[in-house]
C-alpha cells in the first residue's frame, strides 16, 4: 500500500489520497514494520481488483444447453449473465460471482439468527432410514425423497429436510438442563427433493440451499414466544435486503404441527395462492382457507383479494410431534425429565437470491438487493487507443485502492480490463449484471482535476446526464465509504 500510495500521488487528485491514506493506515503500518508485527497487522493481505477478463462467468451458452424452458426472469437473466450454469434436471452450478451473492446472503441470516441465540451445527445429508421410519416420514415422503442403499444394504436418504435428526442428535444428550433452553439450533446446508417438476431455476430445485433451524423449549408458553421471535427476525432479514414481504397463515403439510406461516414475496410467478384481507391485512395461503370464502375470518368486515407469491420461508409450531416419538428429554428445575417443545424455521436460501432477482431485476438488467450484490463496484478504464488511453494507470489505481481503503468495499472491486471494448459496450455489460456503482475513467480524467464519470443509484451531487454523472474523487469515496 505504501507503495502504491507513493506511486499514485502525483496522480490521483490530493484530496483522494488524503482519505486514503487515513482510511488505509492498517495496511500502511503492514508495509513498514519489520520487526515483530502484531497479528492484526500481517492477517490482511491486500486484494486485487478481480479483473473481468479473468472472472468465471461463461455468458454464452450454446443452444439447448440452457437446461429446459427458460420461463422466468431470474433463471434467464442468471444464466445469460453466467451466474449459474444447467446441470441434472433442477441441478445447478454456482458460479463465482453467484457464491459471492449468496455466501453474503448466508452471512446476514447468520447475524440474525445470533441475534436471537441461534447456535450454527451441520448435519449429515445422507440420513439412515431407521429415522425417518421411527417417525413414520419415510413412507409419508414418497417419491420426493432421494433415497439409497450403502454397500451394507442399509437404506439411507440425501436430507430433504432434518427434524428427525436433529431431534434424535437432542434426544441423545442426557440430562439436559432446562437453563440450556431455548436451544436454538441452525444449519445451512443443501437439501434434496426429487421435485416433481423442477423448474424456474433456483426457485425450485431437486438440490437446494435451506436455512433449517430448530427451537427446544420447556414448556408451549417458552416455544411461542420462540416461535414469534424467529418470525420476527425473519421480517428483519427480508426488510434488510429491500424486499416486500407478506407473512401468511399456511398449512403445515408432511412436516406437522399446530401453527405455521410463510413468508411470501408477491410475484405473478408466484406458484402460490394468497388471500389478503383489505381491511385488516389478515393473509393466509389459499390452501387453509374453505373453497370459495371471500369474507374475512379474522375481522369479519374485509373482502380477501388473491394475489400470488413465493414462498422464500416457511415457520411451523411443531409442539411434541417429533421430541415425543424421539424422546427428546430435558430435566426440569425439579430434577424431573420432560419432553421438550419444537419449533421448526425453514428459508431457501437460494430460492431468496433467485427470488429477489425476480422480483427487483427489469427484463434486461438484474438488480440486486444492494447487501447481497456479488461485487459493489465496477471500475471502467479508457478504451485502448482512445484519447483517454493515458489515463489506463489512474482506473487501475482507482480500483486498487477502493477496493482496500474502505472498509465496506474490501474485495468488492472489479476492473473491466477488456480494454478493446469500447466502453459502451462494457458499460452495458455492467449494466446487466447490476453492480450498484460503475466508474468510468474517460476522457475527462485527462482534466487538471481528474472528473471520473460515475453510474449508481445513491448518487446525490453533481450534475448528471443521461443517467451518468461526473464528479471528482473524493466526491466518489465519500459516497462510497
Ligand atoms: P414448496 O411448497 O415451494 O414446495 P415446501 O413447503 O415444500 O416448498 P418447506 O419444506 O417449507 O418447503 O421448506 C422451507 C423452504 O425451503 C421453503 O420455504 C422454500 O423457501 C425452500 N424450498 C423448498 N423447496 C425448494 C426447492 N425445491 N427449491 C428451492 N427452495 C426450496
Ligand atoms: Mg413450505
Amino acid at each position: 500500500m505504501e507503495v502504491f500510495m507513493h506511486h499514485c500521488h502525483h496522480k490521483l487528485p490530493s484530496l483522494l489520497s488524503r482519505t486514503l491514506f487515513k482510511a488505509s493506515k492498517k495496511s500502511y503500518i503492514y508495509c513498514t514494520i519489520h520487526t515483530s508485527p502484531s497479528v492484526s497487522a500481517v492477517s490482511k493481505p491486500v486484494i486485487p481488483p478481480a479483473l473481468v477478463s479473468r472472472l468465471f462467468l461463461p455468458s454464452n451458452l450454446r443452444e439447448g444447453q440452457e437446461g429446459g424452458d427458460l420461463t422466468c426472469r431470474s433463471q434467464r437473466l442468471m444464466l445469460q449473465t453466467g451466474l449459474i450454469h444447467p446441470s441434472n434436471p433442477g441441478c445447478f452450478y454456482y458460479l463465482p460471482v453467484a457464491l459471492r451473492s449468496m455466501e453474503k446472503l448466508v452471512r446476514l441470516i447468520d447475524e440474525e439468527m445470533w441475534a436471537i441465540g441461534g447456535q450454527k451445527v451441520d448435519m449429515p445429508a445422507l440420513c439412515s432410514a431407521e429415522l425417518w421410519k421411527k417417525s413414520g416420514r419415510w413412507e409419508l415422503m414418497g417419491k420426493e425423497m432421494f433415497r439409497l442403499l450403502d454397500r451394507h444394504n442399509a437404506e439411507y436418504c440425501l436430507g430433504p429436510t432434518h427434524e428427525e435428526a436433529v431431534t434424535e442428535l437432542f434426544a441423545s444428550q442426557t440430562m439436559i438442563s432446562y437453563k440450556k433452553l431455548p436451544l436454538l439450533l441452525y444449519q445451512v446446508t443443501r437439501k434434496f427433493r426429487d421435485e416433481q417438476k423442477p423448474k424456474f431455476g433456483l426457485l425450485r430445485g431437486r438440490e437446494f440451499y435451506m436455512k433449517d433451524m430448530y427451537s427446544f423449549d420447556i414448556n408451549e408458553e417458552a416455544a411461542l414466544h420462540t416461535y414469534h421471535s424467529v418470525c420476527q427476525a425473519y421480517g428483519r432479514i427480508f426488510d434488510r435486503l429491500g424486499l416486500k414481504w407478506v407473512q401468511v397463515q399456511a398449512a403445515t403439510g408432511n412436516i406437522g404441527g399446530t401453527l405455521s406461516h410463510e413468508f411470501q414475496l408477491p410475484a405473478d410467478i408466484g406458484e402460490d395462492q394468497l388471500l389478503v384481507c383489505g381491511n385488516c391485512g389478515f393473509s393466509a395461503n389459499i390452501e387453509t382457507i374453505d373453497p370459495g370464502q371471500t369474507e374475512c375470518s379474522m375481522c369479519q368486515t374485509g373482502t380477501l383479494t388473491e394475489s400470488k407469491g413465493i414462498e422464500v420461508g416457511h415457520t411451523f409450531y411443531l409442539g411434541t410431534k417429533y421430541s415425543e416419538t424421539f424422546k427428546a428429554l430435558f430435566v426440569k428445575a425439579s430434577n424431573v425429565p420432560a419432553v421438550a417443545e419444537m419449533g421448526c424455521f425453514g428459508l431457501g436460501v437460494t430460492r431468496i437470491l433467485a427470488a429477489s432477482i425476480e422480483v427487483m431485476s427489469s427484463e434486461d438488467a438484474i438488480h440486486w438487493p444492494g447487501l447481497i450484490a456479488p461485487y459493489q463496484v465496477c471500475v471502467l478504464p479508457p478504451k485502448k487507443g482512445s484519447k483517454a488511453h493515458e489515463v489506463t494507470s489512474m482506473a487501475d489505481e482507482l480500483a486498487q485502492s477502493l477496493g482496500n481503503s474502505l472498509p465496506n468495499l474490501r474485495g468488492e472491486v472489479v476492473l473491466d480490463d477488456r480494454m478493446q471494448m469500447t466502453i459502451g459496450k462494457r458499460l452495458k455489460d455492467a449494466k446487466i449484471l447490476g453492480y450498484p456503482y460503475v466508474v468510468v475513467i474517460g476522457q475527462k480524467a485527462l482534466e487538471d482535476l481528474p472528473l471520473f464519470e460515475y453510474v449508481g443509484e445513491f448518487c446525490h451531487f453533481n450534475s448528471h446526464t443521461n443517467g451518468i454523472r461526473t464528479c471528482l474523487s473524493d466526491q466518489l469515496v465519500a459516497v462510497m465509504r
